[in-house]
């Protein structure tokens, strides 16, 4: 049972209404404390709840989790527990915090051990990933894409309405929200020269993405079905998949992105749960041609809005794309089943992402590839000045949640300042 999920419910830590983080929610993360200690733990409004701490203290008792499942520095050993844990976790929490119970909030002592205010801790990233892997499931982003490089008749591979096209990224460089990162150098070939150069990026982009973290699959040679996968995602955040655009060009033929994408992805910090998500829950967008049965799928997908902001060095938030995580021609069911149907195994901790998200219209595009139309459309900031790409200084902010009949849940924001290139 879902207690945690009670629309009802109020907590006695104060939650402003345009908070992501009502009681509802109870994401999970990782954070260093300024005594130093590094612990896992949740988070409500503007606290940051320390739940080594309230293991310590006993108020888990009665659910079954190793002595210091959370006095860890990643998510990874909890997540192995399993759904049905995490679900009584959850309920938990959402009892001792819940506004009804006096039992914790009476004890100042504890109080002071277990609450902290989130401006006051570091969070750090929240999984360790083996594996990272990258999807491309938005329709609208690969029509534009393929647009822009093969026309429309030919926009869409062969492919790509018959299974969810992905290819293995690198884990090595997924970093944390708030860590800045410099432009990459690479190898590239102007299209007006006859031989490629080196130096640094000129078309340095975002990805608007989300990504899935999954538990401990199966054997190796085993699958997980369409209809079991969601019992191994633990959860959600955003996912900035930075992209050089120049290298990329140059390189990806013929066996796909390389360096123009491992150079820096970043992560939000607050794992949400799809439990907590599950009020949110819609249709996926129709699939024709039916996809073969191993990847139909009912459970449809998440309707969670997207939103994307340039700020320039010390300027103002300007707000470049709004999409939707709903539009994904591919839900998480079909891309888990899909990995897994050639007996891949999948660890605790992995990450799967979606591939850039974009929408319908011309203002839910989800990269500056796309927006700006590889630079031909530059668009202009609030300050006067012009982007075609992401310039050294800008700092690319993502937020993502979900709305409905007063219910606010979301996964807070994922954000990275672009410095310039090393020598
Ligand atoms: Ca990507």
């Amino acid at each position: 049972m879902l207690t945690a999920n009670n629309p009802n419910r109020k907590s006695w830590i104060e939650v402003s209404t345009e908070s992501d983080f009502p009681i509802q929610n109870i994401p999970f993360g990782v954070f260093l404390t300024q005594d130093d200690v590094t612990t896992i733990g949740t988070r409500i409004g503007e606290k940051a709840i320390d739940l080594s701490a309230l293991h310590q203290l006993g108020y888990f008792e009665g659910i079954p989790l190793p002595e210091d499942v959370f006095l860890q520095d990643t998510l990874n050993d909890f997540i192995t527990l399993g759904r049905p844990t995490w679900r009584q976790v959850r309920n938990r929490l959402a009892d001792l915090f819940d506004l009804e119970n006096n039992e914790l909030r009476s004890n100042n002592d504890h109080c002071e051990q277990i609450l902290f205010a989130v401006s006051s801790v570091q969070m750090l990233m929240p999984v360790f990933s083996q594996d990272y892997t990258d999807f491309y499931s938005s329709m609208e982003h690969a029509f534009n894409v393929g647009t822009m490089f093969r026309g429309p008749e030919n926009a869409l591979m062969p492919n790509w309405k018959h299974l969810p096209v992905g290819y293995h990224g690198r884990s090595s460089s997924i970093v944390v929200s708030g860590e800045d990162f410099h432009r990459p150098k690479g190898q590239m070939k102007p299209q007006d020269a006859d031989v490629p150069v080196f130096g640094a990026s000129k078309a340095l982009d975002f990805e608007l993405e989300m990504g899935f973290i999954t538990t401990e699959g199966k054997h190796l040679g085993e699958r997980i079905t369409v209809d079991e996968a969601e019992e191994y995602i633990f959860g959600m955040v955003i996912f900035n998949d930075w992209s050089a655009r120049d290298i990329q060009a140059w390189e990806y033929v013929p066996l796909g992105p390389f360096l123009g994408k491992n150079f820096a992805s970043h992560m939000s910090p607050w794992v949400v749960t799809l439990d907590a998500l599950e009020p949110f829950r819609v249709a996926s967008p129709k699939q024709d041609p039916t996809p073969l049965p191993y990847l139909q799928s009912n459970h449809g997908t998440f309707d969670i809005e997207l939103e994307v902001f340039i700020q320039p060095e010390g300027g103002k938030e300007n707000k470049i794309c709004h999409s939707n995580f709903k539009h994904l021609y591919w839900n998480v069911s079909q891309q888990l089943a899909h990995h897994t149907v050639n007996g891949c195994n999948i660890h605790a901790g992995d990450l799967m992402a979606s591939g850039t998200i974009s929408g319908p219209t011309e203002d839910s595009r989800g990269s500056m590839l796309e927006i700006t139309w590889r630079g031909a459309n530059p668009i202009t900031l609030s300050d006067g000045t012009e982007r075609k790409f992401i310039n050294d200084g800008d700092t690319v902010l993502m937020r993502a949640y979900s709305k409905k009949g007063g219910m606010r849940i979301g996964l807070g924001e994922v954000k990275a300042k672009l410095l310039p290139a090393l020598e």
